[in-house]
């Protein structure tokens, strides 16, 4: 178990995540160098940036999977991984970790399904070892869920049986039936066939619409443009921009945004 210098200000927090002065080095190589973010409630932002900028990082902190050197991550005012102990931040213990990071759900790049289990057991699974959940209530939220990411059908069938696409819908509706106070998309398409991509997509754009606060990282810029209430350029671990997508994303102000951009688009 470790501690940290804290830098929570527990009064001053008015977003649903706050992220304070974050740091986190890799063997003495710095890859978040004091990142300062608040996310509103609603609010859905991309995260854009180079390969390497510590975007998969930053997302890893606000769950805490990723521990941090220093700063600080609260969602909806509650620290994830640490309690304040003084003026030291100390890691909790691991059964309450995992019930605090039930608050911020993820979805990864490459889904990360059980396989040994069905898509409604993929689903229930969290619910009924982390909330006590019956089975049976678990089973008619996670029905419900399946329906929504349109895979009602396949409620029965193993990850093997479907496709990449219905795979990380699957891993979507897993995500929310913890119902999550903001959600996680770690680069949610990238692992998938071109003609996959749309079906996942409309299930994140769904959920936007219906005001789930939403942090995605993601190459695809034109979604990024549609969605996304606010776009934030990471690069060596720092905040270089951040705005409406109609400025970072069609007038970017910073060389290094233009230079990323011209790459992508
Ligand atoms: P991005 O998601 O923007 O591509 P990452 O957050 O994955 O960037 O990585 C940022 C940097 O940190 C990279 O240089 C990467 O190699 C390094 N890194 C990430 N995770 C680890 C780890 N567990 N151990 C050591 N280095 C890591
Ligand atoms: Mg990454």
């Amino acid at each position: 178990m470790s501690t940290i210098a804290a830098t929570v200000e527990p009064t001053a927090t008015s977003g649903l995540v706050e992220i304070h002065n974050v740091r986190k080095s890799y063997a003495g190589v710095e890859v978040l160098s004091g990142i300062d973010l608040t996310i509103e409630p609603g609010e859905v932002v991309t995260i854009l940036g180079p390969s390497g900028s510590g975007k998969s990082t930053l997302l890893r902190t606000i769950n805490h999977l990723e521990s941090v050197d220093s700063g600080s991550v609260t969602v909806d005012g509650e620290l994830i991984g640490y309690e304040l102990r003084g003026d030291r931040l100390h890691e909790l213990r691991e059964r309450e970790i995992l019930q605090r990071r039930t608050q911020v759900g993820i979805v990864f790049q490459s889904f990360n399904l059980f396989p040994h289990l069905t898509a409604l057991e993929n689903v229930t699974e969290a619910p009924i070892a982390l909330k006590r959940l019956s089975k049976d209530d678990a089973r008619t939220s996670a029905l419900g869920l399946l329906d929504r990411v349109g895979l009602a059908e396949k409620a029965s069938a193993y990850p093997r049986q479907l496709s990449g696409g219905q795979q990380q819908r699957v891993a979507i509706a897993r995500a929310l039936a913890l119902k999550p106070k903001v959600l996680l998309f770690d680069e949610p398409t990238s692992a998938l066939d071109p003609e996959l991509v749309g079906e996942v997509l409309d299930v994140i754009r769904d959920l936007a619409q219906l005001g789930t606060t939403l942090i995605i990282v993601t190459h695809e810029i034109g979604f990024a443009r549609e969605v996304s209430d606010r776009v934030v350029f990471l690069d060596h671990g720092v905040v270089v921009e951040q705005g409406p997508p109609s400025d970072v994303l069609v007038n970017p102000q910073n060389p290094r945004t233009r230079e990323f951009l011209a790459k992508v688009l």
